[in-house]
């Protein structure tokens, strides 16, 4: 009775969600139809037969052909998964490895997981019935570590590798070894095997049907790997030369018309030119969706809420735009929307970052507004600052955006800059590696026994400077000995975790600090977008709300604050609940009074449940098919034998694990008010969303550094500088560092020798001491 009478809430149906057997059925040829449409479809045997003939092909094909949904079905059923080994397919980006493993489980008819699946660093959606797997490149690199054969797969594909992001770059080095490793160790397997087939293989000439037969079966038992390189950029030649002149094949794809228009001026603000944009094309267009790129979750959200607010004005009849989000942190149920198709009289609205240039294809865009910017990772290795920047495109991009309007029927493009301003731009963008910091690839490298980087055979050589200015931060932090190898126990703990060196570091010593709980808290908020939600019309309230977590010591504690509140929550309602109810029926309630109460703190509910997810992971479970999965940081930090335990209220040994752990990221105020990054010499700010931002600290530790019109540090706790000197000996020299304070608080300013980058005297002593 309570059920009937449960007033059922109105849902937006998206008109291809399946309802019925009937609509499944439906839904089935419909899949099957636009398949056999694709391009790639008409080409199929012919590179099955390719894949058969070469151990390592290039393909190339335009965005949209079918390269990522479809070449693993074709090599699965061609019998590429010999003796339950698996297809790998990686993905420069989160969202796009999940995406497409959900659209590729659908086009199998398997439940996700199952034959076709996706593993993402936190996320973890494989069986040990995967046969087609998905997952991010950053991931495969990392399974390196623990299966350095990578014996589980028959074929790995490197997708999207015109991307060149600093794990594509890199795993395409490493399987290079690996490829060579496994014909190796076939031979090798021969020859302990069989004396006469040890003489045709060392002969290198193979006389004798019974040797050759013997190999045979040999390769049988250890097939090559098959390596395939995919890529939407017409130019094969780099990725050619680079494996020896490897087999390059082109897959037509189908391209209309696109009309490109340009602005006549410059536009000062490209987020409200690209809002007039959209409404001009709504209401003055033939159907279509619209495709928006901009440059990340921030200002994707800014935009929706404008757009919302813009609609409220139109006639009723004219508001039938809906706006749809994609962009890496969005929850994958959120991340499918883009795919669906509007509802009947609805017109579509993508806001994306630049994950739909070429990683996702989303059917149905006739529109594409390209504000030509992008947002993009630099590093100074001079100073050792990473930073995010928002930088125009490349050309290259500005025609894989265009493209996508054109890919059903003819497009337009509306480019939100003058013409002139194209042909400014650089052709192609220049790849990560050389503008990142190296730390974590190098640590891994490390762990690999590669250890003469700079020989590395990379792709494109990173600068020297920075492979330098990496090692020597991996040296300060105790990951590598005074040779540079690898030190143990430290820098082999921090190889296996799965996180940014320095949060490894912080993991690691917390046990010792006895806090680990703690930093396995903050190192999860950390690793999410933007916990604090705050709208610009309701600021006022934000601040007041985010003051009842505020911590005096900074923003890490409060960090901390908010995650237990939320856990207390949770934790007083499940006792209330009892254990009558149902784990579903408990769950389903829990989420909605987390998200009511998020509301009300202004606290964002979809990073906090990201953050909660990570944590999660970092508590034991048993993972049901893998006996060590790569996202059980608890599980690694419990193996190596590190105490968990809580420091309670004494936040003061929490702070001194973070000097310990982020010395590198120290700040002292100056007298104007200012603050000096201590390793950078830099000038910066404390960021106005910091707990710390009006309070007037000597010294402060930070998460990061950023950089728009300010420089700025994010994430900062107070510190005691004298600490530095204690727990960082090796960087901060006593001496120096007093001098230094001397010299800030006596509003000298500082001339060389005594602060700043080139001018840093104590930390060029312990840069000295790693021999790189
Ligand atoms: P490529 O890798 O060559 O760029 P894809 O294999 O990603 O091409 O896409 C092939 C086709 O599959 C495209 O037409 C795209 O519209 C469709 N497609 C891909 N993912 C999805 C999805 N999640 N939902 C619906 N269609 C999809
Ligand atoms: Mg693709």
């Amino acid at each position: 009775n309570t059920a009937q009478s449960r007033k059922k809430k109105p849902v937006l149906k998206f008109s291809n969600q399946p309802r019925s057997a009937a609509d499944v059925i439906a839904r089935r040829e419909i899949i099957k139809r636009q398949r056999e449409s694709l391009p790639i479809a008409s080409v199929k045997e012919r590179l099955v037969q390719e894949v058969k003939n070469h151990d390592i092909l290039i393909i190339v094909g335009e965005t949209g052909s079918g390269k990522t949904t479809q070449l693993p079905q074709f090599l699965y059923n061609a019998g590429f998964c010999p003796d339950g080994k698996v297809i790998g397919i990686t993905q420069p980006r989160r969202v796009a490895a999940v995406t497409v493993a959900k659209r590729v489980a659908e086009e199998c008819g398997v439940e996700l997981g199952q034959k076709v699946g996706y593993s993402i660093r936190f996320d973890d959606n494989t069986s040990s019935s995967t046969r087609i797997k998905y997952m991010t490149d950053g991931l495969l690199l990392r399974e390196a570590l623990l299966d350095p054969y990578l014996s589980r797969y028959s074929v790995i594909i490197v997708d999207e590798a015109h991307e060149r992001t600093v794990h594509t770059d890199v795993l395409l080095g490493l399987l290079k070894n690996v490829q060579r490793a496994r014909v190796k160790s076939v031979n090798d397997h021969a020859i302990v095997n069989n004396k006469k087939a040890s003489n045709s293989i060392t002969n290198e000439n193979g006389k004798g049907a019974e040797c050759t037969t013997f190999l045979k079966q040999c390769q049988r038992k250890f097939p090559p790997l098959k390596l395939i390189i995919m890529s939407a950029s017409l130019d094969a030649r780099l990725f050619s030369e680079y494996f020896g002149g490897a087999r390059a094949v082109h897959v037509e794809g189908r391209q209309h018309h696109v009309d490109v228009f340009y602005t006549l001026h410059a536009e000062t603000d490209y987020v409200d030119a690209a809002l007039i944009t959209i409404f001009q094309i709504h209401l003055e267009e033939g159907p279509g969706d619209i495709l928006v790129f901009l440059t990340g979750q921030e200002e994707i959200e800014g935009v929706e809420r404008l757009v919302q607010e813009q609609l409220l004005k139109l006639p009723e009849e004219r508001q039938k735009l809906l706006t749809v989000p994609i962009f890496s942190s969005l929850p994958s149920e959120k991340q499918m929307r883009a795919f669906m198709p509007a509802p009947a009289g609805y017109r579509k609205v993508i806001l994306a970052t630049n994950i739909a240039e070429t990683s996702v294809t989303i059917p149905g865009i006739k529109f594409v507004i390209d504000p030509g910017f992008v947002k993009a990772r630099s590093y100074d290795p001079v100073k050792g600052m990473e930073s995010l920047i928002i930088i125009p495109t490349s050309k290259a991009q500005a025609l894989q955006r265009s493209g996508r309007a054109g890919r059903e029927g003819p497009g337009k493009c509306f480019r939100l800059y003058p013409e002139s301003e194209f042909e400014k731009l650089e052709d192609s963008t220049k790849p990560e590696i050389k503008r990142c910091n190296l730390s974590n690839v190098i640590l891994q490298l490390k762990a690999l026994g590669i250890d003469d980087i700079i020989g590395f055979d990379f792709l494109e050589k990173p600068s020297r400077a920075a492979i330098q200015k990496s090692l020597e931060q991996l040296f300060l932090l105790g990951a590598l000995t005074d040779d540079c190898k690898l030190s143990d126990p430290v820098g082999h703990q921090m190889a296996r975790l799965p996180l940014d060196p320095i949060y490894s570091k912080a993991l690691i010593l917390a046990s010792q600090f006895n806090c680990l709980e703690e930093m396995l808290i903050a190192v999860s908020m950390l690793s999410v977008e933007s916990i604090f939600y705050n709208p610009r019309e309701k600021s006022a309230e934000a601040k007041t709300a985010k003051k009842c977590f505020a911590s005096p010591d900074g923003d890490h504690l409060t960090l901390i604050n908010v995650y237990r509140a939320a856990d207390e929550l949770l934790q007083k309602r499940r006792m209330e609940l009892g254990t009558e109810k149902n784990e579903k029926y408990i769950k389903g309630k829990n989420e909605k009074i987390v998200r009511k109460w998020c509301k009300e703190n202004f606290i964002n509910s979809r990073s906090l449940k990201h953050a909660c997810d990570i944590h999660r992971l970092f508590t034991p479970f048993v993972p049901p098919f893998f006996l060590f999965s790569l996202s059980q940081i608890r599980g690694h930090v419990e193996q190596m034998g590190l105490p968990i335990s809580s420091c309670g209220d004494d936040t003061l040994q929490f702070r001194r694990c973070l000097a310990a752990s982020f010395f590198l990221n120290a700040a002292l105020k100056q007298p104007e008010g200012t603050y000096r990054a201590l390793a950078s010499g830099q000038v910066v700010q404390i960021h106005p969303t910091s707990v710390l931002h009006q309070s007037k600290l000597e010294c402060v530790i930070f998460d990061e550094l950023v950089q728009t019109n300010q420089k700025y540090i994010r994430n900062t706790t107070r510190i005691d500088y004298l600490w530095l000197t204690e727990l960082a000996p090796h960087y901060y020299a006593m001496q120096d560092l007093a001098k230094f304070v001397a010299v800030l608080s006596s509003g000298c300013g500082l001339g060389r020798g005594v602060g700043g980058h080139e001018e840093c005297s104590f930390y060029c002593q312990a840069s000295q001491k790693a021999k790189v």
